[in-house]
């Protein structure tokens, strides 16, 4: 044979997950933290890089960071399950409960990824629409988890790109509903007022997903975890790539978890910077919807999403297009950063809007 083999045709139209990077002085386009970590910290992981054995394959269990992720949330270290961002959590999740001849459901706009995995690991995704005003529509989600009956159902909340979190009241009917494994992603949830963790169970066919990437200003280190029942995460152990975690990744984030008070510091300024955008927005041509998490959405009335994200750009503010997402024209999603940013932001959008 002449020529390169095939890879598996299983992406369909997808074109792969990105963000484009564009050279601004205002970046507001992937809802990292705009604050570097505490510098205490980077010296604790100074310090203890020192003393690590490099020669020798890491703790393959990484058990002295679940302990301290356990210990954090109040669980058991055989309920966490920590990856290389909770991106590798969603594919190993996949790997476990997906793949050829399964399912899984998600409700769009919500996180690509989630989709993309699905069709990565050949797991038939089901579409659920949200409702009109973008939330969670119960009549719909009832239509999905009883009509198609998936493996896997994913939530995500606060929701990436729309900023509201799912209320407890739908997680519950969802977990009454769903015939599978019902997945809550998290990745925001520090800036939301309550968290699924509450309805976790050993018997509860539920998951929760978080990241160091988004509160814990750690998004270059690849680092994420899931609580779940211990048998879910058994699951997981059995197909995830032995030694994953780096020795280094493994002690920076347990080493974050001491940290704790700064990160919930940071939470809370970015909360009030979002209250005071949107705030600010109320006297803009704009449409806006509300958020529990360091982002939101919005459309100009008046103008398509594509000129004035074009014109962000040319003020040197960067925030993610998603005008030509389906559900979402001519919306745009700006990421909470310090309030010099978003100064910077709003003064940019008045004059685009002028
Ligand atoms: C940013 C984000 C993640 C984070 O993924 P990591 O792999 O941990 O960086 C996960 N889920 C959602 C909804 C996100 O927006």
């Amino acid at each position: 044979m002449t020529g390169l083999p095939q890879p598996v045709d299983n992406l369909g139209a997808l074109e792969g997950y990105h963000s484009p990077q564009v050279d601004v002085a205002v970046r507001l386009n992937t809802n990292e933290s705009p604050y570097p970590p505490p510098a205490a910290w980077v010296g604790a992981v100074v310090g203890e890089v020192e003393r690590l054995d490099f020669h020798r394959y890491p703790d393959r269990h990484a058990m002295a960071l679940r302990e301290a992720l356990a210990q954090l949330h109040g669980v058991e270290a055989a309920q966490v399950f920590p990856a290389n961002g909770s991106n590798e959590v969603l594919q190993t999740l996949f790997f476990a409960y997906g793949g050829a001849g399964r399912s899984a459901a998600v409700f769009e706009p919500t996180y690509a990824m989630h989709s993309q995995i699905g069709m990565v690991t050949s797991t038939t995704v089901i579409v659920g629409e949200r409702g009109p005003d973008l939330r969670l529509d119960l009549g719909e989600v009832k239509r999905v988890l009883v009509g198609a009956k998936p493996d896997i159902t994913f939530l995500c909340s606060p929701n990436n790109p729309t900023g509201e979190a799912v209320s407890r009241e739908v997680v519950e009917e969802v977990l009454h509903l769903a015939p599978g494994l019902v997945v809550v992603d998290e990745a925001y949830a520090q800036f939301s007022s309550w968290s699924a963790l509450d309805l976790l169970g050993e018997d509860v066919p539920l998951v929760v997903t978080r990241t160091f990437s988004k509160t814990w200003s750690m998004a270059g280190f690849r680092l994420g975890y899931l609580i779940g029942p211990p048998a879910v995460v058994a699951a997981l152990e059995a197909r995830v790539l032995p030694y994953h975690l780096d020795v280094v990744k493994q002690a920076a984030g347990r080493l974050a978890l001491d940290h704790r008070d700064d990160m919930e510091s940071r939470v809370s300024a970015l909360v009030a910077e979002r209250e005071r955008l949107l705030a600010a927005m109320a006297d803009l041509p704009v449409e806006t919807w509300p958020s529990d998490a360091n982002f939101f959405l919005f459309r100009p009335l008046r103008r398509s999403g594509d000129e004035v994200w074009q014109g962000l750009v040319d003020r040197s503010v960067l925030v993610r297009n998603c005008s030509s997402w389906p559900r979402l024209g001519n919306c745009l999603r700006v990421t909470v950063g310090t309030p010099d940013e978003g100064d910077a932001f709003l003064a940019a959008l008045r004059e685009v809007l002028s």
